[in-house]
């Protein structure tokens, strides 16, 4: 049914299903997805179990619950236990399945960046660093700017050398009294203030 649902709205999102919860959380092992739609009501789980495994299981994988009319009450709780959202069986079209979907994913995104970028303003780091495929990513804590080693030339010196410098510039420019204002609450190390002289922002590990 969510197959169909999903090729109505000509969706792009790939599906892989599990009828019980054991194997659906054996596939959570194997291979995060991107979302999980949830059924409550398993062959071997249901109610809150269900949706408590699974949260638990993989705390960083968005999860839509799938309910009934009779389970809205859980399906809320659900959401008050961290799940991203929930539809009512019977009463959503493809459309509108994908859009929820999609929203989970975004919305999951945004707060695990916030996550980290609270981490890293706490650490005194003025940006998150993330490694994908053999590049560095990183990322301003106080804006969405980012910056990836691959963009850099190495004739021109280290990538990751050249990809910290671009965020010294940005925070110089943008972000300066920010940053004055964090180093003055944890009282951190003069050097560690920006200034617009260009790498003057010693680089946190
Ligand atoms: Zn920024």
């Amino acid at each position: 049914m969510i197959r169909i649902r999903l090729l109505e709205s000509n969706s792009d999102l790939d599906l892989a299903c599990s009828d019980r919860l054991s194997s659906g959380l054996a596939a959570l092992d194997r291979q995060p997805p991107a979302v999980v739609l949830l059924d409550l009501n398993l062959p071997d789980s249901c109610g809150a179990a269900t949706f408590r495994s699974v949260l638990s299981r993989a705390p960083s994988v968005p999860v839509v619950v799938l309910s009934t009319l009779e389970d809205e009450a859980l399906a809320l709780q659900a959401v008050h236990h961290g799940v991203q959202d929930y539809l009512v069986k019977g009463t959503f079209d493809g459309t509108q399945l994908t859009r929820t979907l999609r929203y989970a994913i975004e919305r999951h995104a945004a707060v695990a960046l916030k996550t980290a970028r609270d981490k890293a303003v706490a650490k005194g780091q003025y940006y998150i660093k993330q490694i994908l495929k053999g590049d560095t990513k990183f990322t301003c804590s106080f804006c969405d700017y980012s910056v990836v080693t691959s963009r850099f030339n190495t004739s021109n010196g280290n990538r990751r050398t050249q990809a910290v410098a671009a965020m010294n510039r940005h925070v110089a420019r943008l972000h300066r009294d920010l940053w004055k204002r964090r180093c003055s609450l944890v009282h951190l190390e003069k050097d560690a203030s920006v200034s617009v002289e260009e790498g003057n922002i010693k680089e946190q590990a």
